[in-house]
């Protein structure tokens, strides 16, 4: 599904201080595409992030996903919307105390996905990203990258269309970071989830965008195919 922002600009309001956190910004990211954002901290990829997401609303401009223009749904249809854009995370955000199986059951419950599917869609899902034996651990027991395998898993489970990554290798080893974007690839390839990632790790961009925007300031300074962009001096 493909993700287009026209003209979208974010403006914070703190106790009579604003922060303009996104300029007036336009990007279209095509269907099935990796598109990388990569900029140092403060830059507004987070809140660029939010917007397609649908956790923030822009200030101006339009967020259109597929068809959908976001900022004209109703609030059903956008929870709806919503369970259709997967998102993982640099700290995995996972139930520690949980295991593996309540951490995927979790989100499924809430999207009132059917019950009798349940446990055979978590077993797929498990199977997917390589932890079909882990079924029944605690979160807590797991490694930085099992951990972010069951966050990817969580993020499938209501078949997105979309699947947006906020530093997800950040917290791992370049070993573990190089699995962890190789398993992406391969959800892009075999499922056509159009991917957005966001980081400040040239590396990850290299390994795994296939266009890039260079974010600094609230904009979008730079984009093109990874390759041109990382090229010149
Ligand atoms: P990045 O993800 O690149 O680190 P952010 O989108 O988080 O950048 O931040 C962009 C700017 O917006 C920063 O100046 C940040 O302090 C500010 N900002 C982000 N979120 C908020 C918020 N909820 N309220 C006020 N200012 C914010
Ligand atoms: P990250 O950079 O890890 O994505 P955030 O987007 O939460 O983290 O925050 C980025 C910056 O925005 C931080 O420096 C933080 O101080 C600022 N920020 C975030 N939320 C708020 C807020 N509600 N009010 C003021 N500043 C905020």
């Amino acid at each position: 599904m493909s993700i287009q922002l026209n003209n979208v600009s974010k403006t914070y309001h703190l106790k009579g201080r604003s922060v303009e956190a996104l300029k007036p910004t336009s990007l279209k990211v095509e269907t099935g595409e990796i598109y990388g954002l990569i900029g140092y901290s403060g830059a507004g990829k987070s809140t660029l992030l939010r917007l397609i997401n649908l956790l923030e609303k822009p200030s101006a401009g339009s967020v259109i996903v597929g068809e959908d223009n976001l900022t004209e749904l109703t609030p059903k249809a956008l929870r709806i919307r919503r369970q259709k854009i997967g998102m993982i995370f640099q700290q995995f955000n996972l139930i520690e105390s949980k295991t593996v199986y309540e951490n995927i059951e979790f989100v499924l419950k809430a999207s009132k996905y059917s019950k009798k599917d349940v446990p055979a869609r978590i077993e797929e899902l498990l199977k997917l990203v390589g932890l079909n034996d882990k079924s029944s651990i605690n979160a807590s027991n797991l490694s930085g990258g099992q951990k972010q395998r069951v966050g990817i898993a969580r993020a499938l489970a209501n078949n997105p269309d979309i699947l947006l990554c906020d530093e997800a290798t950040s917290a791992l080893d370049p070993d573990t970071t190089k699995s962890i974007l190789n398993l992406l690839k391969n959800i892009n390839k075999t499922l056509g989830i159009t991917i957005v990632i966001i980081t400040h790790e040239m590396e990850v961009i290299k390994e795994i965008a296939d266009r890039v925007g260079v974010m600094s300031g609230g904009e979008i300074i730079e984009s093109g195919e990874t390759y041109s962009v990382f090229s010149h001096p």
